[in-house]
């Protein structure tokens, strides 16, 4: 879209006067111009840049060139709009006014970071350039401006690495290779005999910053860049570059953050927080983003600059620590956490730098949070009524619920397994799996349907794959701002980081915790939510919102159970969707209620025809040969039939139940190598022969098209019968119970994609439902409706609902019969699909709205044009998918049915769907 809007806009310019022109740069500082609403323009971090400082924070000044000219810049190979050189070069003068010093002079050089910033934030996905305007003649000015020789030539050589690598490529070849810049960095320190960075003398960085100039020539052929204006433009369009670059898109694809967005760069006037011991450069997060508790979370480290923080080379110090170390920069700190968070209304996540003992905020952002986290940070911001109930729904991802319910560790096999060491607890949860030091080992382990532990000693992006794959991330170093934290929080995975006493040897494979030596491929277990590492895979067990449920758990015990009650309560409240489970088993139908189902959506009958003697039965029917054997085999089966609906309709306690008659194809429940065809032969008495010719017969080139759902019935009505019979003689049973459960049960017709093919079903049902009243002496209501499922049914829509009495959009056999995609094989093309952008989503997790959805809209409609009141419903496995739940909303479904875990993520994306709606 902004690549549109940019081009119809620059070519007005070029035609018409200058004076016209669109606006591409914004400034920052004395005089702001933008502020936190225009994030699509300005990125994230150049919104609230311009925020902070409208708001008083102290803020270097600085200014941001706009993402449209980064759709530009894409559009027009790499040039940039006409008016930009001119609007920039005003913003570098109003910088240079208000700090007093110039680009580029040999006296008091201004020197500026130039620093790439998205609408949604893509922590270390693009680049960021730092001391840009140095050179061999600024470097000395500022050595003599500061009175720290050492301090110029660390910020020249930081500068010519990071420009080397961004802006010209100089970098690790493979992934065998070091980064050359790091290599000659390791040498000159086993030279100057010293271990970290910050010990180096003068004399040291400036045979440093020799080599770092000799290999940029001899790798690109081309020095190293003297010119101010030059660097500036070089590393403006490698940020613009970058939001192309391979980790940018993986990380979009995985956020399905769109490619047309673009990135801002800002550029701002440097603060130093390596300039000496009243220095410094720390991160911090206004509350913990990895439990939600209210805490100042974060971290800082003295004499340091930029992404040393992260970077893992020193370890950063607690925010706590600086209390003592600087306390009026800790009371300062604090002051600005609370105007922060009463500002933006949510918890912050912000980089500040210390220069000279003076505070400068660099960046702030919602702070990116575990689901467990956002619930509680919600949940708190309602009772500290900085926000209201609306908000903080919207304010928790709905998939967060899940975090609550996932399992934890067992308590008596944890208090029995020895807890090796400890480390940050960074991502909520328990997890065990397969130590695997590689991306790419954790990447077949999963592959395989195994669970993998990722161990390494820091996470880089290039990690990002493996980290996906894995159940969870392990590092020995590293604290709560490294990368692996970060993206723990971000996709709930389960992350220990930083445990100093882990060793890990690459090289070797090896893990090794004190004593204790791991193999590549050994089990270990993680707890995210202590930072205990265990050895072995350790048991779990369910979560202490499932503890309540199941009456082992007081509420008042468990906070998390009464944040879970609180948000879901919030929820059922807006919402306007009705939530059903999919559920087969009076088990499943327990956990559903629960879960705060309203009922069954769909209740599968073909599972329960595998148990124990059941098969046979259901094999004995199938292979009659007349309608009077089948007859027998039927009647054998109606008895575990009605008990199953019966221990069904008894745990919904008179909630809606809708049952779907037969559906799968019947090969499915014959046997299908020899010798299972051998034994079912002997347990009948027939010739395997038999056995085989009625396999073979009823074998199908596409049984996903075949002879299956309503076509059963059709030819077999004996099996519509015994299933109705079973239903009713169920339903008549409750309501003549002690205490009657007045359940009405809903009969769901499959697969029906003609009006004729329901009306011939609904016949039986009817007559059998007629039989079985007068022969019980019981009356009772109950409705016959179908599941709308190939695309035939979605048009015809008008004529089936003279019939039915409710629909049930069965999405997934309508997106493989709309797609003409089998959701068992399309697994091997669909990955490509994504990557080239044809279909962004697996359509079989969320729905595809333009086509699929279509054909429910066109459903919806045409039933309702005929029923007015006609009841709606899904129960494909979108009925748990967020998104697609919003579009459900939408289009006026009545309910969505999920499975019983997702029951509680389905009611807070229906409450969001509601309040988005009405905003
Ligand atoms: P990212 O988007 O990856 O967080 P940033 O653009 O925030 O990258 O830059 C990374 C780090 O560089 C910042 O956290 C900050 O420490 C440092 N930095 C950026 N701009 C400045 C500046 N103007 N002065 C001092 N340090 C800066
Ligand atoms: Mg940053
Ligand atoms: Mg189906």
């Amino acid at each position: 879209m902004p690549a549109k809007k940019v081009k119809k806009s620059t070519e007005k310019s070029v035609q018409s006067d200058a004076a016209k022109a669109v606006k591409y740069s914004y400034n920052f500082g004395k005089k702001t111009d933008g502020n936190s609403k225009l994030r699509e323009l300005l990125g994230g971090k150049g919104a609230n840049l311009a925020e902070m400082a409208r708001i008083g924070l102290p803020v270097p000044p600085g200014f941001t060139v706009t993402t449209e000219v980064c759709s530009y810049f894409e559009d027009h190979g790499h040039r940039y709009p006409k008016t930009l050189a001119a609007e920039v070069k005003a913003s570098v003068t109003v910088i240079e006014k208000q700090v007093g010093k110039k680009l580029g002079s040999d006296k008091d050089p201004l020197l500026l970071s130039v620093r790439s910033g998205a609408r949604e934030s893509m922590p270390g996905m693009m680049d960021t350039i730092l001391n840009l305007g140095l050179n061999d003649t600024t470097v000395k000015a500022l050595a003599t401006e500061s009175g720290s020789e050492a301090f110029a030539y660390d910020c020249y050589r930081r500068f010519i690495q990071m420009y080397g690598d961004v802006v010209m490529g100089v970098h690790a070849v493979n992934e065998n290779d070091h980064c050359p810049f790091e290599g000659i960095l390791e040498n000159i320190r086993k030279e100057a005999g010293v271990t970290l960075d910050n010990e180096l003398q003068a004399a040291d960085l400036k045979e440093l910053i020799k080599r770092y100039k000799a290999v940029i020539k001899q790798r690109t052929g081309t020095a190293f860049p003297q010119d101010a204006y030059e660097q500036l433009w070089g590393s403006v369009g490698a940020v613009f570059s970058s939001w192309q670059n391979e980790r940018a898109t993986l990380y979009r694809q995985k956020y399905g953050i769109p490619a047309t967005w673009g990135t801002a760069v800002n550029v701002q006037a440097m603060v130093f927080g390596n300039m000496g011991d009243t220095c410094a450069t720390g991160v911090a997060f206004t509350r913990n983003p990895a439990n939600g508790e209210k805490v100042f979370y974060g971290e800082y480290l003295i004499n340091a600059q930029g992404e040393d923080v992260v970077a893992g080379i020193r370890t950063p110090n607690p925010i706590a620590t600086l209390k003592d170390e600087m306390p009026k920069v800790y009371a300062d700190l604090e002051a600005v956490r609370k105007k922060l968070e009463r500002h933006f209304k949510d918890m912050q996540d912000f980089e500040f730098t210390v220069e000279n003992g003076k505070l400068w905020m660099l960046q702030t952002r919602n702070g990116k949070r575990t689901g467990l986290a956002a619930i509680r940070i919600a949940v708190e911001l309602v009772n500290e009524k900085l926000i209201d109930q609306k908000a903080a729904l919207l304010k928790i991802p709905a998939d967060s619920i899940s975090s609550l319910l996932v399992a934890v560790f067992d308590p008596t096999a944890e208090a029995k397994a020895k807890t090796l060491t400890t480390g940050l607890p960074a991502g909520p949860g328990a997890a065990s799996g397969k130590i695997c030091f590689a991306a790419a080992e954790a990447e077949a382990v999963a592959a395989k349907g195994g669970h993998a532990i990722l161990c390494r000693l820091e996470t880089t992006p290039e990690d990002l794959r493996g980290m996906i794959a894995a159940e969870g991330i392990l590092t020995s170093r590293g604290g709560v701002s490294s990368h692996a934290a970060l993206i723990a929080r971000q996709m709930n995975k389960v992350c220990v980081c930083g445990a100093a006493e882990v060793a890990i040897n690459y090289g070797a494979e090896t893990l090794t915790i004190r004593h204790t030596v791991f193999k590549n491929g050994d089990d270990i277990s993680i707890d995210g939510t202590t930072g205990e590492i265990f050895a072995g895979a350790l048991a779990t067990a369910p979560s202490e919102v499932d503890q309540v449920l199941n009456g082992k758990l007081k509420p008042a015990d468990s906070y998390t159970y009464q944040m879970y009650a609180q948000v879901m309560k919030w929820a059922d409240k807006h919402r306007k969707l009705g939530v059903r489970a999919n559920a087969d088993s009076p088990a499943q139908a327990k956990s559903a209620i629960a879960y705060g189902a309203e009922g069954i959506g769909l209740c599968r009958t073909e599972h329960m025809f595998f148990e124990g003697d059941r098969i046979t039965y259901m094999r004995q029917m199938i292979l009659a040969t007349d309608q009077k054997e089948r007859r027998k085999a039927l009647k054998k089966l109606l008895p575990f039939q009605r008990k199953d609906f019966t221990g069904l309709f008894k745990a919904m306690a008179g909630l809606p139940v809708t049952v779907r008659l037969l559906d799968p194809p019947l090969h499915e429940f014959l046997p299908h190598d020899e010798s299972s065809k051998h034994e079912l032969a002997n347990s009948l008495g027939v010739d395997v022969d038999v056995i085989s010719n009625r396999v073979h017969a009823l074998h199908e080139s596409n049984p996903m098209l075949g002879h299956r759902g309503c076509r059963l019935g059709i030819s077999y009505p004996e099996i519509t019968e015994m299933q109705a019979r079973a239903i009713f003689e169920a339903a008549a049973a409750c309501y003549k119970l002690k205490k009657p459960i007045k359940v009405i049960p809903e009969v769901m017709i499959p697969l029906v994609g003609f009006a004729g093919e329901l009306k011939n079903q609904v016949a039986v049902v009817h007559r059998i439902a007629a039989e079985v009243m007068q022969k019980k002496g019981v009356y009772f209501k109950y409705l016959v409706g179908t599941m709308i499922e190939v695309p035939r049914g979605a048009l015809t829509a008008d004529e089936i609902a003279e019939t039915a009495e409710f629909f049930s959009f069965g999405t997934n056999d309508l997106t493989q019969t709309g797609l003409g995609m089998s959701r068992d094989d399309a697994g091997s093309y669909l990955g490509r699909y994504k990557n080239l952008d044809i279909l962004p989503q697996n359509p079989f997790a969320s729905i595809d709205v333009a086509g699929v959805g279509q054909l429910v809209q066109i459903g919806a409609q045409k039933g309702r044009q005929v029923k007015k009141d006609l009841k709606l419903g899904v129960c494909g496995e979108h009925g748990g998918d967020p998104a697609s739940i919003e579009f459900f909303h939408a289009v006026g479904l009545d309910y969505v049915s999920c499975s019983p875990p997702r029951v509680p993520v389905a009611r807070l994306a229906a409450a969001h769907s509601a309040l988005r709606a009405n905003k």
